[in-house]
């Protein structure tokens, strides 16, 4: 594959994008609430919506975005927006307390990193149950 990179002016090309709305998702703060466990478990197995792509059953958490199928989803995992989230939201999101740290309120302490995983995948989980099933079955036959 030949490829030319054809970037020559650093901060070019994004600078519009960024602002562009319509096809603008959550902020990094609103996903990393999404993130705690029983906000989570709600978004990945939502109800059918037809008005959302894919029915809104294969959904990224961390990029807030919809794919229209499972083989969609694993595909965006493997990209590089998605590993690009991931390690952009490994920072703790800004709080009104560190701004108040920062003003000399309180002590200083450097924000928290933290390891993301992409989320567990559903075919993982089924895997995991059938297998469990099949566990039983066998100690019945013992
Ligand atoms: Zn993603």
């Amino acid at each position: 594959m030949v490829y030319k990179r054809k970037k020559y002016h650093y901060g070019d090309t994004h600078l519009k994008k960024k602002w562009r709305t319509k096809r603008r998702t959550k902020d990094l703060d609103e996903i990393d609430e999404d993130l705690k466990v029983n906000n989570s478990e709600k978004l990945l197995n939502q109800e059918v919506d037809f008005d959302k792509p894919g029915s809104a059953q294969h959904y990224c958490l961390h990029c807030a975005r919809y794919f229209i199928s499972d083989n969609a989803l694993q595909d965006h995992f493997k990209t590089k927006v998605h590993k690009r989230r991931l390690k952009a939201l490994e920072l703790e999101p800004y709080t009104v307390e560190e701004s108040e740290r920062a003003a000399g309120f309180g002590n200083w302490k450097t924000p928290i990193k933290r390891k993301i995983e992409t989320q567990p995948l559903k075919s993982d989980k089924e895997d995991l149950e059938s297998s469990s099933k099949k566990m039983k079955i066998d100690d019945d036959e013992l």
